[in-house]
């Protein structure tokens, strides 16, 4: 999209000083046929070219006589050619093979698969510079595809003996056209910058000036100076988020909420509104001794206390926003179902809205099983009901007959309409996106409190970017009884003793999950392996047990009788595709066999891992995994140390980064672009506290001297939110 949203604007005279209105074309060094490629960058005017910071550097400062060479160095070396040959090898791969010579002493250049460039430096009879890292090689000291230039009077000299940018590029784009073109862009750049942020923040934060960062970010002169640039760019960056998270917060803090009365509710008689008419019997209990008695265990310490911060969120006027994060296997089903008993104890509805069909049917299930004796009325909404089923339970919902309604997205369609929702609670919250956390929030004319819950548990920085608009609580702490899990890596030529490992659990009553893995490009595909596994594993390897199969295809009623199957322990083995993914529980099952495990994120293989080790006996976790990469090999590693969520969460992070913890739709809030969450924490927190001073004194930006950051966000009346623009 050109800066003004329509079609790129022509350039016309009095704009052509303006980075943001002059086409990349016109800068210098360009030209219409690169223009082209420079759009694949995204870049269409001088001013994002400006804006597009180096992917990293290259320290050629360091300029050694040939002599002082030793492998392992980084270096510029400079010199001139005194011998080239090409070699053809036996792959018919051409070798360039150049020695530079600088009168002290020689180094080896060799290039592969560029044979004109032998005739180039030949005829070359200038110097040559090059850059890049000395090893030993078969002719003495050798650089291999190093990054050179053959010095003329157009060269750039100081593209060496420099710290040089490196840009991300594209295909046929190279570093020296590149580097050219920004040199150029910024020229025109700097002198028309405003500083966007407000001069107090800068002042107070220590920030150095705009333009200087701006240029020293792509020009540095030392490492410090590189540092100190990237550090602003970073505050900005992490800025702007805070702000918009920021006012999102403030907005939704004077939105009027729903007073529960939950200290009131003591006794008979005290609940107020639509459910106390002989349907509901409160007792005498107070709603933490209502709550102790429906749950078959008792609460930990840490389920206590966030059921506490929850129950107080619901006290206050202001709408709650919660998020609850929890390890798998940490109880947050029986924190829900303690929010749900307050909502519907002070007369209100309550809703729960789970990923997947399965999940929102296991929900249903035992939340009905729990709620059965208190005389709360538990109902089920999906997709694929049959029609009457549907108009029923909607019927229900709409008169507030049905107190509590698991289901999935099914709950946000249109023709769902609650008599009184009070709360809403989105399991695994990862697995939606922000639009839909909205969506159930509007299912009601007073706003309902939020409760999301994860199990995906997020590290501080990722959570205060995606989630810095909720409040957040944790559970720390898991059931008492737990034994960890034995987490093993084998190869997949370890096959049969894995096999024979699982039929002896199974002999002595245990019950096995193999999971095989999600094929991306094709649920067909994916469907075939889940059917190949089960039945190789059914005819072939275990013909004396009952092995059920689990995959997406399934019609929702058949998923249930194979997964009810499978709780009563009909089955003895469970071959399922990541559908088994989140939230199934089955305690008896106690060992899981995860298929080609390098094909999955370390955070999925930990929620896979999570479905085990939920009841008294050990459970196992099997990886069958070749793990020929060195990230496959890590991931495998990671999992086998750790069963710390956070721990393996934080991995994840670093490997593949924010897009795999928060899910798609969501990696887009934190598509940072110089900011690095593991990195710059403590600029975060920064960033942060300035923002929320910002959204607080002035929540819809119309101070003078927040004209320029208003500028980059638009206020959005109709969903209540703000966006970023720019
Ligand atoms: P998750 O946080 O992964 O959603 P669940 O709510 O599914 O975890 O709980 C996992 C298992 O632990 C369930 O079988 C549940 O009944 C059990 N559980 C939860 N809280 C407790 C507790 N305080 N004491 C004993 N078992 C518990
Ligand atoms: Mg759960």
């Amino acid at each position: 999209m050109g800066p003004c949203g329509g079609p790129p604007p022509l350039v016309m005279a009095e704009h052509i000083n303006d980075p943001r209105q002059t086409e990349i074309q016109y800068v210098k060094g360009v030209g219409p046929r690169l223009a082209t490629l420079f759009g694949k960058l995204g870049i269409h005017t001088a001013y994002e070219l400006a804006m597009h910071f180096p992917r990293r550097y290259e320290d050629r400062r360091n300029l050694p006589k040939l002599k002082s060479l030793r492998p392992g160095m980084q270096v510029t070396v400079r010199g001139r050619i005194s011998h080239v040959e090409s070699k053809v090898g036996r792959s018919r791969m051409v070798r360039v093979i150049a020695v530079l010579n600088d009168g002290t002493g020689q180094v080896t250049l060799t290039w592969f698969n560029q044979p004109w460039l032998a005739k180039k430096l030949r005829d070359s009879d200038g110097e040559v510079i090059a850059f890049g890292t000395i090893r030993e090689g078969q002719w003495g000291y050798e650089m291999a595809s190093p990054d050179y230039e053959i010095i003329d009077e157009d060269a750039e000299p100081s593209d060496f003996g420099a710290i040089v940018p490196v840009y991300a590029s594209t295909e046929n784009l190279n570093q020296k056209v590149l580097r050219k073109a920004a040199r150029a862009a910024l020229e025109m750049t700097l002198p028309t910058l405003q500083d966007p942020m407000p001069s107090q923040v800068v002042h107070e934060a220590g920030l150095e000036p705009y333009a200087w960062s701006l240029q020293r970010i792509h020009r540095p002169e030392t490492e410090e100076e590189m540092n100190r640039a990237r550090a602003r760019f970073v505050f900005d960056e992490l800025f702007t988020i805070q702000l918009l998270v920021q006012l999102k917060r403030v907005k939704t803090q004077q939105e009027p909420g729903i007073v529960f009365p939950i200290s009131r509710i003591v006794g008979r008689g005290q609940t107020t509104g639509l459910f106390t008419e002989g349907e509901i019997d409160p007792g005498e209990a107070t709603l933490w001794d209502q709550a102790e008695a429906f749950l078959p265990f008792r609460l930990t310490g840490a389920q206590r206390l966030v059921i506490g911060q929850i129950w107080e969120d619901m006290e206050r006027p202001t709408p709650m926003n919660r998020l609850l994060q929890g390890d798998v296997g940490s109880g947050k089903t029986a924190v829900a179902a303690c929010a749900m008993l307050a909502a519907v104890r002070c007369g209100y509805q309550a809703a729960l809205m789970a990923p997947t069909e399965i999940l929102a049917e296991q929900h249903a299930m035992n939340l009905r099983r729990l709620f059965e004796p208190t005389g709360i009325e538990v109902v089920f909404l999906a997709g694929k009901l049959n029609a009457k089923t549907t108009a029923k339970t909607r019927e229900a919902v709409a008169s507030g007959r049905a107190h509590i309604v698991v289901g999935t997205h099914a709950l946000i369609q249109e023709g769902v309409k609650f008599a009184q929702l009070g709360l809403a609670v989105i399991d695994e919250q990862h697995r939606f996106g922000v639009m839909q956390r909205v969506a159930l929030r509007q299912k009601s004319d007073r706003v309902p409190d939020v409760l999301v819950m994860t199990a995906t548990p997020i590290p501080r920085t990722l959570a205060m970017t995606v989630y810095g608009d909720l409040d957040v609580s944790v559970i720390d702490e898991l059931p008492p009884g737990r034994k960890p899990i034995k987490t093993h890596w084998k190869r997949p030529s370890d096959r049969p003793k894995v096999y024979e490992n699982v039929r002896a659990l199974v002999q002595q009553g245990r019950q096995a999950y193999f999971v095989c893995p999600a094929i991306e490009e094709s649920e067909k595909l994916q469907v075939q392996a889940a059917v190949d596994l089960h039945y190789r594993l059914s005819e072939q390897v275990f013909p004396e047990f009952k092995v059920g199969l689990l995959h997406g295809q399934l019609k929702p009623a058949e998923k249930e009788s194979v997964m009810e199957a499978f709780r009563q322990g009909e089955l003895h083995i469970l071959v399922a595709t990541v559908v088994i993914e989140v939230g199934v529980d089955v305690p008896n099952a106690s060992v899981m066999v995860v298929e080609d495990a390098n094909r999955f994120g370390l955070s999925q293989l930990h929620q896979i891992r999570g479905r085990v080790g939920r009841g008294e006996h050990q459970s196992f976790c099997i990886l069958i995994a070749d793990a020929s990469s060195d990230d496959a090999r890590e991931r495998m590693e990671v999992l086998v140390e750790t069963q710390d969520g956070f721990v393996i969460a934080e991995a994840d992070l670093r490997i593949r980064g924010p897009g795999s913890l928060v899910g798609t739709e969501q990696s887009g809030v934190v598509d940072l672009r110089v900011a690095d969450l593991i990195r710059d924490q403590i600029i975060l927190e920064k960033a942060r506290s300035f923002a929320a001073r910002i959204a607080e004194s002035d929540p819809h930006l119309q101070k003078p001297e927040h004209a320029l950051l208003a500028a980059k966000f638009t206020e959005r009346a109709s969903d209540q939110a703000w966006i970023i623009v720019s």
